[in-house]
């Protein structure tokens, strides 16, 4: 019985009562930020707090996407130690409301809850420093992945259905359509992305409709709040608290190493150390996401031998494919600006081509704060306060100063897959700092042609009749492809063919759609029930163990295998305990 041990007893800092929505975030004073059920949460502390050594069931490091529903999961029959680097979501409006989308991507600050890199390829990314993950970032779009995909990776289909509906109780939501988007379902209908499935969570060729995980008040819902599904006896949240290494034993006549405890630094920059109790069947299980879980890996010693020993690392187990076979979809978008209103809205609807092109829409966000407040390298991509400048257009030839919103929309899309594939490398010992990343967009010719195709579709759908009232018709679509390479989008260089050559408008003005996936693999790096290869007591459950991104938008899936795995590692347990005392 997990409680029973001598060391399981939970720390004595854990019936300390939290109460959640604190401010860490200087905007807060001044905004009314939505709090959800979940800020009464009794069991998530800062690791100031923590002791200097604790013992758990389980350790699981990261409080992502993956690791919340995880941890919940785990937490009902065992305890459980969830380790997350950043803050809390409640109470910050960046995060918790819909028309702020933007600004955490701009904030580069060191307490920011995205932590910006810049890709080798040139591209600017983010990832999740947050308890929540990129579910606190992301547009919230939820789509499940085909019932194809399921099948190809080998999950259990009636598992995988349950847990996507215990996800879907407490975080997805059906969007209101109003006119922007209606327009964008109707024109990818015309377009010929048919048939029209209308609302629904499940991946069908044609266009739909998709969950999302912003209720009908613009509140976003995240995977901190499947916390709520948690046993709050059986769980610790650990806030501000960045593994560093985790800890392997090897004792005398044992065939491989086994992950016992992790090391973990305060905000304070404290130490602290937390080990599973005794215990065969005890895990730590790393949801660190596809940057966080292959760089803490290589951090711990199981990676490729010769980089880390160039860093001075001591080789655990000597394991090539960390950090191999990484891959971020690439997203490519023409912006139009509108001469009527738009609604703010970020991604409802999602045209699904038989081409391997998936075509979304967002419309009339604040996307781009006044010129003058940002500086040089807050400018890029879609959220450029250029982008403001250009959805204020009511002459060309009268250009408005930038304006604080856009008034127009742009439609993106996003290539299945992909096939192309890069790598990640560390840059230093420091958990803190972002590895190096390359992801080799459009290195395979399939995945450029997939781009051509997409942005084809968008050009129909922006002719097409539903959509007219929200493009000016005297700007041609070659023209809106040239105003596209203008923006910064990226810091690579843009070519004077780009608006006649789609191949080329696909290179120069590529961007991330944060789906970025890979490092951890299943059947490279972790086995089909994502155990770590090599070790004993390790798993990594979260997007950097997908092979290709599933669904249109991953989130949906990694919440759902954070379940799926949680139910999994119970049953396992279950059952050879109950072999166990059958033999005894
Ligand atoms: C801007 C943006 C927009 C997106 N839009 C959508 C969308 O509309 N729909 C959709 O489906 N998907 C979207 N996504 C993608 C989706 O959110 C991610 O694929 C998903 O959240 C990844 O989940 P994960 O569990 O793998 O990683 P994460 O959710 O990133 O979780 C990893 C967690 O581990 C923590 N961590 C990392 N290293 C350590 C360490 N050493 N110690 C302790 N903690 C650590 C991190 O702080 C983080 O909280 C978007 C993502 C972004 C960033």
């Amino acid at each position: 019985m997990a409680f029973g041990h001598r060391r399981s007893l939970l720390p004595v800092f854990f019936l300390c009562c939290l109460r959640i929505c604190y401010t860490e975030h200087e905007q807060d004073s001044d905004v009314n930020c939505h709090q959800s059920s979940a800020s009464t949460y009794t069991f998530v502390k800062h690791a100031v707090q923590a002791p200097a050594v604790s013992y758990y069931d389980y350790i699981i490091v990261g409080g992502g996407t993956a690791g919340c529903p995880l941890a919940a999961t785990l937490s009902e029959k065992y305890s459980v130690l969830l380790l997350e680097r950043g803050g809390s979501p409640y109470g910050n409006r960046n995060i918790t409301e819909l028309a702020y989308f933007s600004q955490n991507l701009a904030d580069t600050s060191p307490a920011s809850p995205s932590q910006r890199f810049l890709s080798e390829d040139g591209v600017i990314n983010a990832r999740a420093r947050v308890l929540g993950g990129g579910s606190c970032l992301n547009a919230g779009f939820y789509t499940r992945a085909s019932p194809e995909y399921v099948r190809d990776v080998g999950w259990d289909g009636a598992l995988v259905n349950q847990s996507y509906q215990w996800v879907e109780k407490m975080v997805a939501f059906e969007p209101p359509m109003l006119q922007w988007q209606s327009a964008v379902r109707d024109g990818l209908l015309e377009a010929g992305i048919t048939p029209d499935n209308g609302f629904t969570y499940d991946h069908m060729y044609g266009t739909k409709i998709g969950g999302t995980i912003f209720d009908r008040d613009g509140h976003r819902h995240t995977a901190a709040d499947l916390l709520q599904y948690a046993n709050p006896d059986g769980l610790m949240v650990l806030l501000h608290a960045t593994v560093g290494r985790i800890l392997f034993r090897q004792t005398g006549g044992a065939a491989r190493p086994v992950a016992h405890g992790v090391v973990f630094h305060d905000a304070a920059g404290v130490r602290h150390r937390a080990y599973l109790n005794n215990g065969a069947k005890n895990e730590i299980v790393v949801c660190a996401g596809a940057v966080g879980s292959p760089q803490l890996l290589m951090l711990s010693g199981v990676g490729p031998r010769d980089h880390l020993e160039s860093l001075a690392i001591e080789v655990v187990v000597d394991q090539p494919m960390v950090g191999q076979s990484m891959s971020d979809n690439p997203m490519n978008a023409i912006f139009v600006p509108s001469p009527t209103p738009v609604e703010v809205s970020l991604i409802q609807v999602v045209g699904i081509t038989r081409f391997g092109s998936f075509i979304e829409g967002a419309s009339g966000s604040n996307f781009a704060s006044h010129y003058s407040q940002i500086s040089r390298e807050l400018r890029f991509g879609m959220f450029s306060a250029q982008t403001g400048q250009i959805f204020t257009i009511n002459d060309m030839n009268d250009l408005p100063a930038a304006s604080s919103s856009m008034r127009g929309g742009f439609i993106l899309e996003k290539i299945m897959g992909p096939l192309s594939t890069g790598h990640l490398d560390l840059k230093n010992k420091n958990p803190d700092d972002n590895p190096s990343v390359t992801f080799n967009y459009f290195k395979e010719p399939e995945d450029l042609q997939r781009c051509v195709k997409g942005i084809e579709t968008i050009e129909k759908v922006i002719q097409s009749k539903a959509f007219s009232r929200f493009r000016f018709q005297y700007i041609s679509t070659e023209e809106l492809l040239r105003m596209a390479l203008n923006f910064p989008m990226n810091l690579l260089p843009k070519h004077d063919n780009a608006s006649k050559s789609l191949e080329q408008f696909c290179k120069d003005t590529v961007m991330t759609i944060w789906h970025y996936h890979g490092g951890c693999q299943v059947g490279q790096v972790v086995d089909k029930d994502y155990k770590v290869v090599g070790v004993d007591a390790l798993r990594v459950v979260d997007g950097s163990t997908f092979n290709f991104s599933p669904g249109t938008n991953p989130q949906a899936t990694v919440m759902m295998l954070g379940r799926y795995m949680g139910i999994k590692i119970q049953t396992e347990r279950r059952e050879t305990d109950d072999e166990a005392e059958r033999k005894s």
